[in-house]
């Protein structure tokens, strides 16, 4: 599904330092897998994420999602494989002018659906995160954990084969995040996505990921399945 090979980017600080935030990565991810990235504040998560989201390119190295290589793709096909990522954010970033079901309905609008597709859409959608009876209410109305429902919600709105997670459960108290991970593996498993989500928080690893890598630094530590590499002294 997702391989990285040789990935490099760095960033220039305000004194022209240039900082290496991803060094020399190398990743398999396979279809239909939960993949975590675990790594402490500044090691190159939020990187990788805005990576393979297509929001930055990389400054060496490439990244293949099912076979093509996403530092060679024009405009057009950028856009037309970014309607294809979903995206789950630790704040939600959802329109908070805009209700439940008209956050849910947005990326349809911006994918060209007619309107009556797109109220069938968000009332599935709305049916799969249990959130049909706050279809009028506005974020600001929702608890954390709703609120992170309307965000998966929008980002399957247009069936991506890749759910992305940028600490999605990080900001929700431990009911939340549970029933949260909960929703993620049951939708998975449903939708057969492959789900990357990046984490500070060793315990959603343990959770619901079968393969996790550890980065540091911008450098891969370790890679494997999460049992393997958990059981180790
Ligand atoms: P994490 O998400 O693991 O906390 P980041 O990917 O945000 O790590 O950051 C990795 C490194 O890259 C850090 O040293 C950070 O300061 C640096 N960095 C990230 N984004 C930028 C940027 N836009 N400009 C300069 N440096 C950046
Ligand atoms: P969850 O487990 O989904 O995070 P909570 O236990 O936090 O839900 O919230 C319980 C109920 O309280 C929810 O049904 C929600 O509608 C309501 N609620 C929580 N926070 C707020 C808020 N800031 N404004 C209005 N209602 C809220």
């Amino acid at each position: 599904m997702i391989e990285i090979r040789n990935l490099d980017k760095e960033y220039k600080n305000d004194k022209g330092d240039i900082i290496r935030a991803i060094e020399n990565l190398n990743l398999k991810v396979n279809s239909g897998e939960i993949f975590g990235i675990i790594g402490p504040s500044g090691a190159g998560k939020s990187t990788l994420i805005r990576l393979l989201n297509l929001l930055e390119k990389p400054t060496a190295g490439s990244i293949e999602i099912d076979g093509v290589d996403l530092t060679e793709l024009d405009n057009k096909r950028l856009r037309e494989t970014r309607q294809k990522i979903g995206m789950i954010f630790q704040n939600f970033n959802l329109l908070s002018t805009k209700t439940v079901k008209e956050n849910i309905i947005f990326p349809l609008k911006i994918a060209g659906k007619n309107k009556s597709f797109r109220r069938k859409r968000a009332e599935e959608l709305m049916e799969l995160v249990d959130l049909s009876d706050r279809a009028d209410h506005y974020p600001a109305q929702l608890s954390g954990g709703q609120k992170q429902r309307v965000g998966i919600a929008r980002a399957l709105a247009n069936e991506p084969k890749l759910l992305l997670s940028d600490e999605a459960t990080s900001s929700l108290d431990p009911d939340s995040t549970e029933s949260i991970l909960n929703l993620l593996r049951d939708i998975q498993k449903e939708m057969d996505l492959t789900v990357v989500l990046i984490t500070h928080e060793m315990g959603v690893i343990k959770e619901i990921c079968d393969q996790v890598a550890v980065i540091e630094q911008g450098n891969l530590i370790e890679q494997g399945n999460v049992l393997d590499i958990f059981a180790r002294p």
